[in-house]
């Protein structure tokens, strides 16, 4: 049983911009040469999230209208009367999806569904770069 710890960053354009990271995921199981676990994925920052999707055009649209309607960006929010920041619906659209995602992984393969991936969203009303953690959990291939 091994645990290990990585990451990778990523700029970004804010306002619920959907980035698919999948590839980045795997590339790291891939390096480390993991055969059976888990993948945590984590974003340190509260106004991220991970989650999954199909990423695909309409979806990429679908997802942050849905967002505006129910956590819309142009109502007030308390949280401004603290920092004066403007993204109080940033940080509760991201407290809603959460920071973090686990896949299980077999045959060094990650076990998403065909149309599924892996997303980071950014909430923030700013481009932001981010840090993005992968943690992985299980037995590697040497020793199966
Ligand atoms: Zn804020």
């Amino acid at each position: 049983m091994n645990i290990s710890t990585h990451h990778f960053e990523l700029k970004t354009k804010g306002n619920t911009e959907i980035i698919d990271i999948t590839e980045q995921v795997q590339s790291i199981i891939d390096s480390y040469n993991y055969y059976q676990g888990n993948a945590l994925i984590f974003v340190g920052g509260s106004t991220a999230a991970i989650s999954t999707i199909e990423y695909e055009p309409g979806l990429l649209k679908d997802y942050p209208n849905f967002f505006e309607r129910i956590i819309p960006s142009n109502q007030r929010y308390e949280h401004d009367n603290t920092w004066h920041d403007g993204n109080g619906h940033s940080h509760i659209r991201a407290a809603l999806q959460g920071a973090s995602f686990t896949v299980p992984f077999l045959n060094g393969k990650l076990l998403l569904g065909t149309w599924q991936q892996i997303i980071l969203i950014d909430f923030d009303n700013k481009p932001r770069n981010r840090k993005i953690i992968i943690q992985l959990t299980g037995e590697k291939k040497d020793e199966k």
